[in-house]
């Protein structure tokens, strides 16, 4: 049975990677625009979202399908979000479908209808007398219960009491002796006061206090300088005119942190944070909360920046230069870019808090998009940041590549009862091996990689495809069977400072030893308790951990920063050192940060030793001037993979026709990426340049219609709109 004249159409977007929305037949259901509503599609039942309703009937063939359902278990998705959704899917040549559905709590993208768990409840007795009323004297676990409910009490408090004591409660329920409260939230206590504000403090939160409608504010402030106790009172502001804050932070491990500090500060508010640690469930309930307004503050990563927020009031970003708020794959969003948007739309203001602001956002200070708050000094009042220190590695004695000095600052820190740390920069560098005499390394047969050595588990892995083969004992080439580790990785630095420190615990937390869920979190606790004396990390221990013990950091392997193929690795790598130097001395002795290097003369470690990222700043955006780098330039990069590179190119070559001549736009060459093969693909990319965003965009919306029907077989192509990873 086809259509009628009588019913409505409505457009629906769906999760396909198609441009397109799909028109369906509604005579029953009116359902609203943002409704999420099921479909039939082939022969299969998927979940979408309304763009558009009201529709006429125009199509009377039977192609025009029938809504299926409307689940209702979530409110329609409202007008800013769905604006947002459309900005999203035209800057990142995104099919909008898709963008709607990534934003979404998974069980509101199944076709099943969510359900959500019961709320969590107290009970407690109107008159707990009442309840024991009639009981024969022998029902002494069941007095017991009874008594306990003159307070209120949760299930599991009372299961403990006595097992089948919740089958009592439903029976007093039943005849009105209990009553149900919501469960209140953990630590409901008095709100912990806060320090009174330095002057630095106090000017940055009464400028973003002042702030109406729409503001950028980029708060520059070193490490324990006190930015978020700058956030907590500019929430504080907002929780009392009833409207959301959403606060986004890089790393899913410091969403706890951070929730049981503002949850301290603020016990009446509800909080709700959102990452990809949580259950479906979960998520889909801290989503409906924000939706619904009842969360006062949302705390997230990337993702949360989509969340439905009815009364935002303002947005914070914290570490807003950290490279983890760009998606990788997918829908490859910036999602500072995106809540720099999202504020706009919303007429808010948002701030951007650093210790290395990103080049991006330095740049949009310079030219006024941002206004600087800048806090100079530790907030701690006597609190000092720790010295800084280079350590020339030519012509120094060292033992398995470290410095004399390095090794006999970390005697001294354990001399003292305190921790260390051996930092590894692991950018641009991992352990593999090599022979002395030939020259041979080993390589990964799929890549042009080389392969990792992992010492415990005696294996060599390649970290881009997962290719794992056993050691080898001897040479292929040669025969030597003298091979040796080159470079120095987590591993072997273990066994060497086990070696120099004989009866100190050595703890390693890099991605190997905490691939088990929640043995990142044991492992910082810990740190935190002492348990460990000399502590060897990567890029994962340099975030936002307080350990008060902490006050000698020693960093290997920095300078691979400075002579990489990424443009933007020297950047990296000062916020890099910035963080881990901000990990010692937190309290009150001054910390000490021992840097070895080749290259001691090299400006960056000038900027570096100074503490001044504004020259390092102000450096390096010359540098990407002169050379047309971004922020001084818009890029996107078509990345393209297949058996043979010559299939890759080819499709490049053939987007690159479908792109209009541009003033200010340069469709470069495809070239070899700089790992050229990857599991077992060999892999191009090719450059669109632009001026500016608005020309970048305007040639990508015209060439893409064309560049999407291409035939592409045995090629899989990606676009990246402002790449991080080139
Ligand atoms: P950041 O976010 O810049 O790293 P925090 O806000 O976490 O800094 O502050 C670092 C430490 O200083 C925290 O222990 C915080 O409680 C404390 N602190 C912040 N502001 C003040 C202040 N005005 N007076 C005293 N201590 C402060
Ligand atoms: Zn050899
Ligand atoms: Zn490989």
């Amino acid at each position: 049975m086809g259509p009628k004249l009588t019913d409505q159409t409505v457009k629906v977007a769906l999760d396909l990677p198609l441009r397109r929305s799909f028109d369906y037949a509604d005579a029953s259901f009116s359902p609203a625009v943002g409704e999420r509503v099921i479909v039939p599609f082939g022969s299969r039942r998927i979940s979408g979202i309304v763009i558009e309703t009201g529709g006429v009937v125009s199509d009377f063939s039977c192609e025009l399908r029938a809504l299926a359902d409307r689940p209702a278990d979530m409110p329609p998705l409202p007008a800013d979000l769905l604006a947002l959704c459309r900005f999203v899917a035209d800057y990142y040549q995104h099919p909008l479908g898709q963008v709607i559905a990534a934003t979404l709590p998974a069980v509101f993208r199944s076709e099943e209808v969510f359900s959500p768990p019961p709320p969590r409840v107290v009970y407690r007795a109107n008159d707990a007398a009442a309840l024991t009323a009639g009981l024969p004297a022998r029902a002494s676990a069941q007095r017991r219960v009874a008594a306990a409910l003159a307070q209120p009490q949760t299930p599991s408090a009372l299961r403990q009491l006595a097992a089948p004591a919740m089958g009592w409660v439903r029976d007093w329920l039943a005849a009105g002796k209990l009553e149900t409260l919501p469960e209140p939230a953990p630590g409901a206590q008095s709100p912990q006061t806060p320090p009174p504000l330095n002057p630095e403090q106090q000017a940055a939160s009464e400028a973003i206090a002042a702030a109406e409608g729409f503001a950028s504010f980029l708060l520059f402030g070193v490490t324990g300088s006190g930015k978020t106790e700058v956030y907590l009172q500019a929430i504080e502001k907002k929780l009392g005119q009833g409207l959301q804050t959403l606060v986004l932070v890089p790393e899913i491990n410091l969403t706890p942190q951070l929730v049981a500090r503002f949850g301290a500060r603020f016990p009446q508010a509800r909080i709700v944070s959102l990452h990809s640690g949580l259950n479906e469930t979960e998520r889909a309930v801290g989503w409906l909360a924000a939706c619904g307004g009842e969360a006062d503050i949302v705390l997230g990563t990337r993702l949360a920046v989509f969340t439905p927020l009815p009364k935002l009031g303002l947005v914070i970003v914290d570490e807003e230069h950290d490279p983890s708020y760009k998606q990788q794959d997918g829908l490859r969003y910036s999602a500072r870019d995106v809540a720099v948007y999202r504020a706009n739309q919303r007429n808010v203001p948002i701030v951007l808090g650093s210790a290395t602001p990103s080049l991006e956002s330095w740049r949009n200070m310079q030219v006024g998009r941002y206004r600087l708050l800048e806090l100079k000094n530790r907030a701690v009042p006597g609190s000092v940041l720790p010295s800084l220190r280079l350590l020339p590695m030519r012509r120094t004695p060292q033992r398995d590549g470290l410095n004399e000095v390095a090794i006999s600052a970390i005697g001294a820190a354990l001399a003292r009862g305190e921790q260390a740390l051996v930092f590894i920069n692991r950018r641009g560098y991992s352990p593999t091996l090599a022979c002395n005499e030939c020259g041979w390394v080993a390589s990964c047969r799929h890549c042009s990689a080389r392969l990792v050595l992992h010492l415990a588990e005696r294996r060599l892995r390649c970290h881009h495809c997962g290719y794992d083969a056993p050691v080898v004992h001897a040479c292929p080439d040669c025969g030597n069977q003298d091979l040796k580790p080159q470079g120095r990785g987590t591993q072997r630095l273990e066994a060497t400072l086990q070696t120099l420190f004989p009866g100190r615990r050595v703890l390693r937390i890099d991605r190997d030893s905490t691939r088990r869920k929640g043995s990142l979190d044991a492992a910082l606790d810990a740190v935190h308790a002492g348990e460990a004396d000399i502590l060897i990390g990567t890029q994962m221990l340099a975030k936002g951990h307080d350990f008060p013990r902490l006050n000698c950091v020693v960093a290997l392997e920095a300078d691979t920063g400075l002579f990489s193929v990424d443009f933007r690795a020297e950047e990296r790598l000062f916020a890099l050192l910035t963080q881990v130097a901000g990990r010692a001395g937190r309290r009150e002795q001054p910390g000490e940060v021992l840097i070895q290097t080749q290259f001691q003369d090299h400006p960056f470690y000038a900027s570096l030793l100074a503490r001044d990222y504004r020259a390092f700043a102000e450096r390096a955006l010359e540098e990407r001037r002169q050379l047309h780098l971004p922020p001084c330039a818009s890029w996107a990069l078509f990345r393209a993979e297949a058996k043979r590179i010559d299939e890759a190119r080819d499709f490049l070559c053939s987007v690159r026709q479908c792109f209009p001549l541009i003033a200010g736009v340069v469709i470069h060459e495809p070239v070899a990426a700089t790992m050229v093969r990857k599991a077992g693909q060999e892999r191009m990319q090719m450059l669109i340049e632009a001026s500016g965003r608005a020309a970048l965009i305007q040639s990508l919306a015209s060439a893409m219609p064309a560049v999407e029907v291409l035939k592409a077989r045995g090629v899989r192509w990606s676009l990246d709109v402002d790449p991080v990873e080139v």
